[in-house]
């Protein structure tokens, strides 16, 4: 008889040598889905504010605490289509440290972003650097709640009170977020959320707007259907930005497993700092004093008393199959569509350059199970 012993603590795991990505969409059970595809088959309704529609609207603004709620086919066109609905034009300030999208919807709505750099420990925008960022072309700033983290709302508000901005929140990571009783997204004049496949909630592709009155809601609405108001009037040269009965369905199904979704996360938010709370060198984002999280990401600073670079432990990991992301690095600044733009030098950006080089956003999904962290924390521990 052949005994091997195990050499090291990957080959103990072999077999569990699949390989982990840094997300993975959760899908509720298929046959909870079928009986909606049925109803869909049936009724030959597919989009157009179907059935399934208007019920995931009811059904979020019940879950999220808001009162009025536009659905897009994505983030992105949301993201541009709050930008048409308020009619924006000039210069917005923005945040360099966020996914592209939130730049690419200025750009493509004919703006300039001004970048502003962040706060180190939230990674938000920060608010004492704004008003320097203003001139007389400056229309609205577009804050991230980066990784789920409100931003300093009251702070950014009072600025855009006193220079009559407005302000659309890429609220894109902050599905479910709560602070001070109440909906993070209730904040700013649009806040606008995206449902793909890799975010906290999924509708596979999707997205939405928090709109503040029935009466913005109706505007956005006609925005995201060609700007029809009703069979024969076009107001507005609008775009087809809708969310169809299959993805509307497929969320009704998913808001069914929220709470299992959110506890799941909670608690591998928890075993990696504790998994990581000796590891010189590692630091974990401290978690602001939010009252509802919703752990979308799990993001880490390497910093210079760690052992390796932020990128030999990033390869380190991927030699192992553990695919980490380095959100946000590069800074949305250093991208071509930025160059020549004044405030993307990285000398205006110190905090947010320094934080992309040390950052690291590690695998957290409802599926990923102790072991797999606690292989990852000892990877990453020697
Ligand atoms: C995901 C994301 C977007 C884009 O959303 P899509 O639904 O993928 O178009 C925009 N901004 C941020 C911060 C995001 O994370």
């Amino acid at each position: 008889m052949n005994i091997i012993f195990p050499q090291s603590v990957e080959e103990l795991n072999m077999p569990d040598q699949k390989p982990i990505f840094v997300t993975q969409p959760y899908l509720p059970p298929l046959d909870d889905f079928l009986p909606y595809l049925r109803k869909i088959w049936d009724s030959k309704m597919l989009t157009n504010n179907g059935p399934f529609h208007q019920q995931l609207e009811n059904a979020l603004c019940k879950y999220l605490g808001v009162e009025h709620i536009a659905l897009f086919s994505n983030g992105t066109l949301a993201l541009i289509t709050a930008l048409k609905a308020l009619r924006i034009t000039g210069e917005v300030i923005t945040t360099p440290y966020s996914f592209v999208a939130t730049a690419h919807s200025l750009l493509w709505n004919g703006n300039k972003p001004v970048f502003v750099d962040i706060e180190p420990e939230t990674l938000n925008i920060d608010p004492t650097k704004i008003e320097a960022a203003i001139t007389p072309q400056t229309t609205a700033i577009m804050p991230v709640h980066c990784y789920g983290n409100p931003c300093n709302v009251e702070a950014i508000q009072t600025i855009a009170d006193n220079y009559n901005l407005r302000v659309i929140y890429d609220a894109c990571h902050a599905f479910g977020v709560k602070d001070d009783g109440a909906s993070v997204l209730i904040h700013g004049d649009l806040s606008v959320l995206s449902f793909h496949a890799t975010k906290v909630f999924n509708t596979f592709e999707g997205g939405a707007i928090i709109c503040p009155d029935a009466k913005t809601k109706r505007h956005i609405d006609n925005l995201k259907n060609f700007g029809f108001v009703d069979e024969i009037t076009v107001v507005a040269p609008g775009i087809n930005g809708k969310m169809s009965e299959i993805n509307a369905a497929f969320g009704l199904v998913q808001l069914e497993h929220m709470e299992h979704v959110l506890q799941r996360r909670a608690e591998i938010d928890a075993a990696y700092r504790s998994g990581l709370a000796n590891v010189n060198g590692i630091h974990c984002i401290p978690q602001t004093a939010t009252e509802v999280r919703n752990h979308s990401y799990f993001p880490i600073m390497v910093t210079s008393d760690y052992p390796a670079t932020r990128d030999e432990l990033y390869q380190k990991l991927k030699d192992n199959d553990i695919n980490g992301r380095r959100y946000f690095y590069p800074l949305i600044s250093e991208f071509p569509m930025c160059r020549g733009l004044s405030s993307a030098d990285t000398g205006n950006l110190p905090v947010a350059t320094d934080a992309a080089s040390k950052v690291l956003c590690l695998p957290i999904y409802p599926a990923l199970e102790s072991h797999q962290i606690d292989r990852i924390c000892q990877i990453i521990g020697g």
